[in-house]
């Protein structure tokens, strides 16, 4: 399917690995020139550097820390006026309510609630003002169904996703689409850590922990990046343009609801 984006631009946050990456590459797969991001320069580089070789569109990349204000700036700078703005970055650590402390909420905020609604106050004007514009937020499962152990998660991406239902529904007649994506367990780094989570506390080595978290989904396996970058196109593409403040849950069935 052409998906009828190519020569748009986009900036996508926390893109040198995992889900971000995933959508990097799907985008530029659909012709769309990118900006990039993550912390560390050399996988980000090397990253820039094959969607480059693969892709042929031109890759824009810039070592900061989005959740900063002052690595915030440097990407916006460099993005310019984007068409499509897909947020991100790494997730709050697991733990135990009882041993959150305020600065522990303050931090879990700054990264997954306050920079994504930064980054769409920064952008969202100028799509608005050129008519066309696509926002894609990559939270969490845990919106639609609490992950204990990820408290921190639960209460920042719920946040976030309060904003979106309101703003999506101010700006949609203006051409432009928010939309959130929640992953379910993909496999990524992130995966990774969250199984020594649960070796640790069951006691197990990191091939059963992995057997158990996946026996928990009903696809009884991770998500793939390429699975979830595909989806991002989609809601970046010019099809998704009646899709407004959605909530799209990509976890092979896990939560379990009827609608
Ligand atoms: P990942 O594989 O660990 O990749 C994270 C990417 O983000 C890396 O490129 C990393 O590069 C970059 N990054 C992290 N913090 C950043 C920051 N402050 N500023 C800029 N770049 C940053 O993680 P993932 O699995 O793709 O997860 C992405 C998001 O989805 C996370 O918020 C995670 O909690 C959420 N999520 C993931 C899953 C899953 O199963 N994977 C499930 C639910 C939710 P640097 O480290 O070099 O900065």
């Amino acid at each position: 399917m052409d998906l009828g984006i190519s020569g748009k631009r986009a900036l996508v946050c926390a893109s040198s690995k995992g889900l971000g990456r995933g959508c990097a590459e799907a985008l530029a797969e659909a012709g769309v020139d990118l900006v990039l991001n993550a912390r560390g320069a050399e996988a980000l580089e090397a990253t820039a550097q094959a969607i480059r070789d693969q892709y042929g569109v031109s890759v824009t990349a810039i070592a900061a820390d989005i959740t900063e204000e002052a690595g915030r700036a440097r990407v916006l700078e460099a993005a310019g006026a984007v068409d499509i703005l897909v947020t991100n970055a790494g997730g709050p650590p697991p733990g135990l309510w009882s041993d959150w402390t305020r600065d522990d909420f303050i931090k879990a905020l700054d990264a997954n609630m306050l920079t994504p609604i930064a980054l769409m106050t920064a952008l969202v004007p100028g799509m608005i003002d050129r008519g066309w514009g696509r926002v894609v937020n990559i939270t969490s499962q845990s919106v639609k169904a609490p992950i204990p152990a990820l408290g921190l998660s639960n209460a920042a991406r719920t946040g976030l996703t309060g904003y979106v239902a309101g703003t999506a529904r101010q700006v949609a007649a203006k051409g432009v689409c928010i939309n959130n994506l929640l992953p379910g367990s993909h496999d990524t780094d992130r995966a990774v850590a969250l199984e020594k989570g649960v070796a640790k506390a069951q006691d197990v080595s990191l091939e059963e922990a992995r057997a158990i978290r996946c026996k928990a989904i009903p696809s009884g396996r991770y998500g793939t990046i390429e699975e979830f970058g595909a989806t991002c196109a989609f809601l970046c593409s010019q099809h998704a343009g009646f899709i407004v403040g959605q909530n799209i849950l990509l976890d092979g069935g896990q939560t379990s609801a009827t609608i």
